[in-house]
C-alpha cells in the first residue's frame, strides 16, 4: 500500500527531524551547564537585590536576591535560561547552596554595618532566596540551608525561601522540607502564584507565610486577571499569608494592587533589582508613607 508506506516514510522523516531539534537543544543546555559548573567555580556569577516596600509605610521590608550570569564571550544570560539549565542536573543544588551562602553573608554584613535598611532598634528587612524544587526536595537542602546560617549568623527569621507554586503538588519531601524550615523559624514565599494551577483550596494546608501574586497579573490590560488578582489577595488574606505584588511598573498597577488590600510590593516602579553596592546605600524609608506620587528611583540604577 502506497499510501501508507510514504505516510510512514513521512512520519519518520519528521520524528528525525524533531529529534534533530530536541538533540540540539539538549546539547546547547548541556554545554551551558558546563559553563555555567566552571564559571561558578571561577567567580562568575553574582546576585542582585530587589527591594521589597510595605505599600501603607513605605518602608523597606525585604531583598530578592537574583542570580546573575555574565558569561566571558557571551554577555549576561537571562536567570531563567541558566536556571533551566542548571535544573537539568543537581548542580541545581550547588547553585542553590552558594546563593544561600552569598546573600545571607551580605545581609548580615549588612545588618552588622547598619546599612540596607537595617535601623537599629527597627523591624529589619528580609533577604529572600529562589529554591528550585529539585533542591528542596534534596536532603541536603535542610543542611544547606542550616550551613548558610551558620555560617553568616543571620537570624533564621530573616531568611525567606522562595519556591513556585508546583513545587508543593511535585513531591511530599518538598512540603516536609519546607515544613521543617519554617519549624526552624525561616519564612516561606510561594513565588509566581496563579500561573501553576494549584487550587486556592491548597493554600489552606499549605506550610507558606507568604503568597507572591504572578506579575502576569499584574501587567495585564484584561479585566479577568484584574479579578483573579483580587479574588488571590482575598484568599490569601484568608489563609494568613501575606502577600507580595510582583513586578509593579506603573501607578495604575500600584493603586489597583492597592485597592486589593495587598499590603506589600516589588517592581520597577520602586526600584530595579540592584548592585549589592547600590542596595547597601538604601534608605528604610523607601518611599514617602501612603505615597500617590511617582516614588523616586532609589539607588543608582543597576546592571540587571
Ligand atoms: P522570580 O523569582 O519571579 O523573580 C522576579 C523576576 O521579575 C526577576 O527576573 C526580576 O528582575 C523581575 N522583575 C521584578 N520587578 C519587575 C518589573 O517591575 N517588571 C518586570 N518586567 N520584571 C520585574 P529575573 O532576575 O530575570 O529572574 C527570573 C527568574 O529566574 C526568577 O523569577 C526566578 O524564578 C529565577 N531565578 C533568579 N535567580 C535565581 C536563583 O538564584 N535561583 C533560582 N532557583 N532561580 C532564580
Ligand atoms: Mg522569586
Ligand atoms: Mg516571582
Ligand atoms: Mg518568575
Amino acid at each position: 500500500d502506497v499510501a501508507a508506506y510514504r505516510a510512514k516514510r513521512l512520519g519518520r522523516g519528521r520524528a528525525e527531524i524533531f529529534d534533530d531539534g530536541l538533540r540540539a537543544e539538549l546539547s546547547e543546555r548541556a554545554e551551558m551547564e558546563i559553563a555555567l559548573r566552571a564559571g561558578l567555580e571561577a567567580g562568575e556569577l553574582h546576585l542582585n537585590y530587589q527591594p521589597v516596600v510595605n505599600l501603607t509605610t513605605g518602608v523597606l521590608v525585604g531583598f530578592e536576591a537574583l542570580a546573575r550570569w555574565n558569561r566571558p564571550g557571551v554577555g549576561p544570560v537571562r536567570p531563567d535560561i541558566f536556571i533551566a539549565a542548571a535544573e537539568a542536573s543537581s548542580f541545581v543544588c550547588d547553585l542553590g547552596r552558594w546563593v544561600l551562602h552569598e546573600a545571607t553573608d551580605r545581609t548580615a554584613r549588612w545588618r552588622a554595618a547598619g546599612q540596607a535598611g537595617f535601623v537599629p532598634g527597627e523591624n529589619e528587612p528580609t533577604i529572600a532566596v529562589n529554591i528550585s524544587g529539585r533542591h528542596l526536595a534534596d536532603n541536603r537542602i535542610l543542611d544547606d540551608v542550616a550551613d548558610a546560617l551558620a555560617a553568616s549568623g543571620l537570624p533564621p527569621t530573616l531568611l525567606v525561601v522562595e519556591i513556585t507554586e508546583t513545587v508543593l503538588t511535585d513531591d511530599p519531601r518538598a512540603r516536609e522540607h519546607l515544613r521543617l524550615l519554617r519549624e526552624r523559624g525561616v519564612q516561606v514565599a510561594i513565588d509566581d502564584f496563579g500561573t501553576g494551577f494549584t487550587s486556592i483550596s491548597a493554600l489552606s494546608g499549605t506550610p507558606a507565610d507568604i503568597l507572591k501574586i504572578d506579575r502576569s497579573f499584574i501587567d495585564s490590560d484584561d479585566i479577568g486577571h484584574h479579578q483573579l488578582a483580587t479574588l488571590i489577595t482575598r484568599a490569601a488574606q484568608t489563609f494568613q499569608l501575606r502577600v507580595i505584588a510582583e513586578g509593579i511598573e506603573t501607578q495604575d498597577q500600584l493603586a489597583r494592587v492597592r485597592a486589593d488590600g495587598c499590603e506589600e510590593a516589588q517592581g520597577y516602579l520602586f526600584s530595579r533589582p540592584l548592585t549589592p553596592e547600590a542596595a547597601e546605600i538604601l534608605p528604610r524609608q523607601l518611599i514617602p508613607p501612603r505615597a500617590t506620587g511617582i516614588p523616586a528611583q532609589p539607588g543608582h540604577p543597576s546592571r540587571s
